[in-house]
């Protein structure tokens, strides 16, 4: 199952050693970007260290242990994570109907579609009554397994006096008791719990691991899979979002801008803005921006004849019929990726989207054609 976690072997190694020379620490920090595998890592840990298996390489997936972590329901695993307020009783238990129908919800895409963001509707952080609860756990004996698990996702997000509070369970840890905490944000933690953790760094995944999971484990085609992994930086949870079909319409559409601006079909233009006008809000206009990036990019390498360098393979023809008899495209593409940067910021300011796209579709054609 370990094998399952692509592109963190330093980690891995690291973690593998720790089990076979018997030096478990009792607190890890696991920091590193969103979507690296982090949280699938602590969880196997975990499940590693209490496998029931005997001559497999641990975690074997489907031993009872195995099976109860993966459901994230193993009596003595303890995730902690930010939520709104759910009144969380000492023991644990959620009476108010609403919030434990919202828990079991993020629960349920946690071990389902981990990959996909969950969002609560209200304010979320690492509140104190599961730090509380936390402690109230640590009280008990472990139930049956060899070690007790805890996992803490997004851990900078405790305000201090969560923060003090669950300092105070970290210094005194029980026996048997490996406290994992995951971060995006190291340097938000408070330097006394830093100290108190063996920190392991978990790095972006390369565009080719992504690729890899991308066609593999998610069967998405080489192209696409290709496409959102360059887009993702590193990420998989976006290399995964990207490759999903909402974010294939804003390819379509950026290919469409394209190819107008190609053939300076401005009547098009419009009748194009038309069709799109639903399209035509923030997020989707910033994800179409990144389709027009490599494009261009791809337009530039097609027009200096770097064809080995093209990212949208699967549409090489339409690609090469924009650059037909155009010439100096490679040239200009430095400044319309400058423009393209200036654009994202403005949008991010709030700018009328209507003049953006308008300006982004003159600048393409102004690319294609010197
Ligand atoms: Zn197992």
């Amino acid at each position: 199952m370990i094998n399952k976690i692509k592109g963190q072997e330093d980690a891995l190694k690291l973690l593998r050693k720790a089990i076979e020379n018997e030096r478990i620490s009792q607190a890890y920090l696991f920091y590193g970007s969103d979507g690296v595998g982090k949280f699938t890592t602590a969880l196997y840990f975990g499940m590693a260290v209490n496998c029931m298996a005997t001559n497999e390489l641990k975690p074997c997936g489907h031993c009872d242990s195995c099976h109860k972590f993966l459901q994230l329901e193993h009596p003595d695993f303890v995730y902690i994570f930010p939520t709104p307020n759910l009144n969380l009783s000492p023991e644990g238990e959620i009476k108010n109907s609403d919030a434990l129908k919202m828990f079991q919800k993020y629960i349920e895409n946690k071990v389902n579609t981990p990959w996909a963001d969950f969002f609560f509707k209200d304010t979320i952080e690492i509140r104190k009554e599961s730090i509380t609860m936390l402690s109230k756990h640590f009280e008990l004996s472990i139930h049956e397994a060899r070690y007790r698990i805890v996992i803490v996702e997004d851990a900078d997000m405790m305000t201090i006096a969560t923060a003090n509070a669950f300092l105070k369970t970290l210094e005194e840890p029980p026996e048997r008791t490996i406290i994992i905490l995951i971060t995006e944000r190291i340097q938000k933690l408070l330097p006394t719990i830093l100290s108190r953790t063996q920190p392991i760094y978990f790095r972006p995944l390369t565009r080719s691991v992504i690729e890899e999971i991308l066609t593999t484990e998610f069967e998405i085609s080489a192209p696409i899979a290709r496409t959102a992994s360059r887009i993702s930086a590193g990420n998989l949870k976006t290399a995964i979002r990207v490759a999903s079909d909402s974010v294939s319409l804003s390819r379509n559409w950026a290919f469409e801008i394209f190819a107008l601006a190609a053939t300076k079909d401005d009547l098009g233009y419009l009748g194009l803005a038309k069709a799109y006008k639903d399209q035509q809000k923030k997020d989707q206009v910033i994800d179409l921006l990144k389709y027009i990036r490599i494009i261009a990019s791809d337009l530039g390498a097609l027009n200096a004849n770097f064809e080995a360098e093209i990212t949208n393979i699967d549409k090489i023809d339409d690609l090469k019929a924009m650059v037909e008899n155009k010439s100096g495209i490679d040239d200009r593409l430095y400044d319309f990726l400058l423009f393209l940067e200036d654009l994202n910021r403005k949008i991010e300011g709030n700018v009328n989207l209507n003049l953006v796209m308008t300006n982004l579709y003159l600048n393409c054609k102004h690319l294609l054609n010197s």
